[in-house]
């Protein structure tokens, strides 16, 4: 119980962390207050004038007083009209502007970690806390903090002016309070809990529709559609099961709620009643007093309502101030070292050992020396899991060497300035992806600043030009998932045209596994050879073309250099480079 209690207390706490984004738009809040001192003021003043039309306008048959008070009425309307409007721009915006810079700032923050960090978290995770639970924090912000604050002022407003108008009826509701709030805790207790269960079971059946739909092809290939409607409808009717549990206890709530708070009006206004015709109390002074007991009461609904809100936010707030916490391990040091110039791409591994944090059991690469003079054309070569990624995910610093260096004219790569390094480096992966957005955009993931005739000549030097062209928008044809679809050879041609834009001194190459047709894969070869004219290349090698195009084959084994030399020198050996040759390489 009393962990449960520390438990809400530190995840209320977590709201803390919103401080930095609203601080900025400290105005609106500044504005929000005074509508809200402004507004609640003037509703506090309505059940005045009340009394002043009974006591003073009807009890003394005074038109005078009726009209000058009803102006008066209508003029606090209007006062309560303005304000409340200026109180809710004010917090609608604090609401959607801090939203905007948590997302920004959450954003920049995740897309800087470390490439490790991606390896052991689920993308739909980051986007879910990016839009879901920052959502649900707006929601608090734009809202729920404007109810909650509004609804205690008036609360705290109301309880006062009953003191001040009858003592003797405020002292006759307090003892009634606990006799209502109790019940009312209670009920709602259970309904918090119901509706933590009911959001659970949504995001099941959410979880389902999500596989499935993703894997649309397989279901379809299995004739699956069937049992997958029937397994995502299990899920959904688990779901309103659970709601109509939560609705079924809610209705009860708001029915006890309505008679609990009703019937101690009732009671305490029938006691007013008997006051007043004993003669103990004016008739306008117990029409105000009710009044305020009305907005008391509003106000506690209103307090019980958003309470959910708060502490929904609270756990949001809770996981995205978990992402904040995460650090990048790898990154520029203080005082970077800079790359000479020119950069002539001289590599070095010395003695590198590596495990991937994930598989500590396991050497990626072991006692890994290796040395690449500038402009020279490396192949890697061995079975899958040798550890020939692994060189390349070292070489762009994804991650860092367990013991030994590597250095890229002369300077240890944790020495140098992350953007230098990974600016002096052109990578053509196995998968190339393609972004949303036109193919001269995509050819400029290259270089950004590249001109559309660099885009062009870079097309044309990778033979992509040709598919490029013959499409209808040419240039300015939409790619990826809305657009035009490439074939695997035409997205390879686009990954080295990218390469050819960056112009970078090293070039890492992992060739396509698949086969491609003889056409593409001519083109292919073609557009390589020019790529590596002059750059140190490492290339991870799959086809007979690359490894006799190489100055020099490395061959590999469970993260060990097995053998070096060119094609013909290793195949004379007849070790494991012949037997791969035979099995693996797409003649
Ligand atoms: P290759 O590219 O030669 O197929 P890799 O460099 O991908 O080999 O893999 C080398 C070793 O490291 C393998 O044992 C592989 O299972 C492991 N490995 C590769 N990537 C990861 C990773 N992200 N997390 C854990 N282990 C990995």
């Amino acid at each position: 119980m009393s962990g449960e209690r520390r438990e809400k207390s530190r995840r209320i706490g977590a709201l803390r962390a919103l401080w930095p984004f609203l601080k900025p738009h400290r105005g609106l809040a500044i504005g929000w207050l005074v509508f809200l001192g402004v507004s609640s003021g003037a509703s506090l003043l309505l059940p005045v004038a009340v009394r002043h039309i009974i006591d003073k306008g009807f009890l003394a048959s005074n038109l005078a007083t009726i009209n000058g008070t009803f102006l008066g009425l209508f003029g606090v309307a209007v006062v309560l009209a303005l304000a409340t409007a200026g109180r809710y721009y004010c917090i609608a915006l604090l609401g959607e502007r801090s939203l905007a810079s948590l997302r920004t700032s959450l954003y920049r923050h995740v897309i800087g970690l470390d490439v490790g960090f991606y390896e052991s978290t689920r993308v739909g995770e980051l986007t879910s806390r990016l839009g879901t639970d920052t959502e649900v924090v707006q929601t608090l912000v734009g809202s729920g903090i404007s109810v909650a604050l509004r609804s205690a002022v008036m609360l705290i407003g109301a309880a006062v002016a009953m003191a001040w108008t009858s003592p003797r009826l405020a002292g006759l509701t307090a003892l009634v309070i606990p006799a209502v709030m109790l019940p009312i805790l209670i009920f709602g207790r259970r309904v918090q809990k119901l509706s933590r269960h009911s959001q659970d079971r949504i995001a099941d059946a959410a979880a389902v529709a999500n596989e499935t739909l993703n894997a649309a092809q397989a279901v379809k290939a299995y004739n699956r559609e069937p049992i997958e409607s029937r397994r995502y409808g299990d899920a959904i009717a688990l779901a309103l099961a659970t709601a109509r549990r939560r609705i079924g206890m809610r209705s009860l709530l708001t029915a006890a709620v309505i008679v609990l708070i009703f019937g101690a009006i009732t009671l305490v206004l029938w006691a007013g009643a008997r006051d007043v015709i004993r003669g103990d109390l004016a008739p306008g002074v117990l029409s105000q007093f009710v009044l305020y007991a009305i907005f008391a009461a509003g106000s506690v609904a209103g307090l019980s309502e958003v309470w959910g809100d708060v502490l929904r936010a609270a756990g949001a707030m809770e996981r995205i101030g978990e992402l904040f916490a995460e650090e990048p391990v790898i990154r520029t040091p203080e005082a970077p070292e800079p790359l000479p110039v020119p950069v002539t791409g001289a590599l070095r591994f010395d003695h590198v050992e590596f495990r991937y944090p994930s598989r500590p059991d396991v050497a990626a690469l072991s006692d890994f020396t290796l040395g690449i003079a500038p402009g020279e054309t490396v192949a890697l070569v061995g079975p899958s899991g040798a550890g020939k990624s692994t060189v390349f995910s070292l070489l762009l610093r994804f991650h860092d060497p367990k013991s030994g260096a590597i250095r890229f004219d002369g300077v240890d790569l944790r020495a140098l300035a992350l953007p230098d390094l990974r600016g002096a480096i052109a990578l053509v992966p196995q998968e190339t992806v393609i972004f949303g957005g036109s193919a001269a955009d995509n050819i400029r993931f290259g270089r950004e600043s590249a001109t559309n005739d660099e885009v062009r000549e870079a097309a044309r030097l990778a033979e992509a030009d040709g598919f490029l062209s013959a499409l209808p928008e040419g240039y300015d044809a939409a790619l990826g998932e809305r657009g035009v679809r490439l074939s695997g050879g035409q997205k390879q041609r686009i990954a080295i045209a990218r390469a050819i834009l960056r112009d970078a001194p090293l070039l890492l190459l992992d060739e396509a596994t698949s086969a491609l047709d003889a056409q593409s894969e001519a083109a292919i070869q073609q557009a390589l050879e020019r790529l590596e004219k002059g750059r140190t290349t490492l290339v991870i090698a799959h086809r007979l073309a690359t490894v006799q195009r190489a100055d020099r084959i490395v061959v590999m084994e469970a993260g060990r250099i097995v053998a070096q030399g060119t094609h013909e020198e290793l195949l004379a050996q007849n070790g494991l480079y012949a037997e791969l040759a035979r099995l693996q390489f797409v003649a």
